[in-house]
């Protein structure tokens, strides 16, 4: 399986690369060359199997002949095994023909643990038979972090660097990512926003006289493993309410539209999707896009769903390569033009594009008090605590509710409600427990370091910690 840039200016790579690669050197995203396929009898063939299992079979389809199928296997079944919950991501009814999917059973309780646990397993196969070692360098505004940390400590050959705003994330979110221990780990509260974080590591990508004494790596939501591996839950879910013989529809609560297209290429892999609607909260550019046609961003909001707090939704690119018909020149183009620093009134997204998108995907976006009251209502209605994010999602499905319920419709439930504790007891009135694998968290002891929101200062500290002050 070979790997283009949707902007057409980089030479395709190898799954393998894949695996390492951030963005493409000419600022594109990578994307499959061909979309891989499973006949009906291989989807039907899931119904019963363990998520490990199909996990393997998923993303055996994008490594093809570079991986030996019971390797990869036994790297899916470790991967899922640090989840606490026997079927891994489980589905529940939460209404008649209204499902949820529940991701929030790892290590960090939020759904980035599902690709980043699989990610750290490719990443140390890919790491050894290059002979590399790597330092991973990511911001995160909570809960990336904590899911990369848990998911890369103790590796041999990778170190791992964590960014965040200094008084600006949960505690919870906090302590997951400050109380490993170990050594190929560091964390740094930097006095200042989240934006601030990324603009240093973006400085510090850009910086190559630093590329050359610390071989950087990062691990955001565009690397294609962590699509595929986020692929494969849209498959265990439908085939238990029924696919491939009955069609499924999805809400995702939405930020960097990495989750929302994963449905996507899960369609396109076979799996009879009839629509997924993309739930943002007020941070709505990806709805906004899908509704009127404009991709355009706005001023960042904070919201009490803090990881969908997004105006730039990376992903985006890819579902547009797709939508223009992998017209690399034409993606190029309108991706630039998104990207200049003047440029606030968007791009427009041609009509025959937008009717492509509008085929599989609807928007939707909901306010803080709608998310809110979602939350005190679907604990009265059904006695499910429910995360900010999930919420989101579950109120644009009711919308999609009052209008057919023939569907069996299934939101994906992002976050552990105790992850947000303050917004669920402002909501509901009620306090989320947290679960027993995180109990004991609040008295572990915490390694982190306070900085200046000062490139340079960053900078030293990286050099000391990789060993090339
Ligand atoms: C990251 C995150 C999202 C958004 O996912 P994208 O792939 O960025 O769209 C939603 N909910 C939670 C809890 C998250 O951590």
């Amino acid at each position: 399986m070979r790997y283009v840039s949707t902007r057409g200016e980089a030479p395709a790579i190898g799954f393998w690369d894949a695996v390492l690669a951030g963005l493409a050197p000419d600022g594109g995203l990578y994307i499959p060359q061909a979309w891989p396929r499973f006949t009906d009898a291989e989807i039907a063939a899931f119904s019963g199997k363990p998520y490990a299992e199909v996990a393997a079979a998923v993303i055996g389809k994008f490594a093809g002949d570079d991986i030996v199928p019971a390797e990869l296997l036994a790297m899916t079944r470790e991967a899922y095994a640090t989840f606490t919950h026997p079927a891994v991501t489980p589905v529940k009814e939460l209404y008649p023909n209204l499902y949820l999917l529940e991701l929030f059973h790892g290590p960090t309780l939020a759904f980035k643990d599902v690709a980043m646990q699989i990610l750290a397993r490719l990443y140390d196969k890919a790491l050894k038979a290059k002979g590399r070692h790597l330092t991973i360098v990511a911001a995160t505004s909570g809960d990336t972090g904590g899911a990369a940390v848990e998911a890369f400590r103790g590796a041999s050959n990778a170190r791992i660097m964590i960014l965040f705003p200094d008084g600006r994330i949960s505690e919870v979110q906090r302590r997951f990512m400050t109380t490993t221990g170990e050594a190929n780990v560091a964390n740094v509260a930097v006095q200042g926003s989240f934006d601030d974080c990324q603009t240093i590591v973006k400085d510090m990508f850009g910086d190559k006289a630093l590329r050359q004494v610390v071989d950087l790596s990062g691990v955001n939501s565009i690397n294609w493993a962590r699509i595929a591996a986020q692929a494969v839950y849209y498959f265990t879910s439908a085939v238990a309410l029924g696919a491939p013989h009955r069609k499924v529809s999805f809400v995702v609560p939405t930020g960097n539209f990495g989750d929302a297209f994963a449905g996507y290429v899960a369609k396109q892999m076979g799996l009879p999707i009839e629509t997924i609607t993309v739930a943002t909260n007020s941070n709505d550019i990806v709805a906004r896009a899908i509704e009127t046609g404009r991709y355009v961003r706005g001023a960042v909001q904070a919201t009490q769903s803090p990881a969908m707090d997004i105006q730039i939704a990376s992903n985006f690119e890819r579902l547009y390569f797709e939508a223009v018909g992998r017209d690399a020149a034409a993606t190029a183009l309108a991706f630039k033009t998104f990207a200049m620093p003047n440029n606030s009134d968007g791009i427009d997204i041609p009509p025959e594009a937008l009717a492509f998108m509008r085929k599989l995907f609807a928007g939707d976006s909901v306010d803080e008090a709608q998310t809110s009251d979602e939350i005190a209502r679907t604990l009265k209605d059904t006695g499910e605590v429910i995360d900010p994010h999930t919420a989101v999602a579950i109120r644009a499905a009711r919308r999609i509710q009052a209008k057919d319920t023939s569907t069996p419709l299934v939101v994906l439930s992002t976050a552990h409600p105790a992850k947000f504790p303050e917004a669920v007891r402002e909501a509901a009135g009620v306090e989320p427990r947290l679960p027993l694998a995180a109990v004991g968290l609040d008295t572990k002891t915490e390694t982190f370091d306070r900085l200046p929101a000062d490139a340079d200062a960053v900078k030293a500290y990286l050099r000391n910690f990789a060993g090339a002050a």
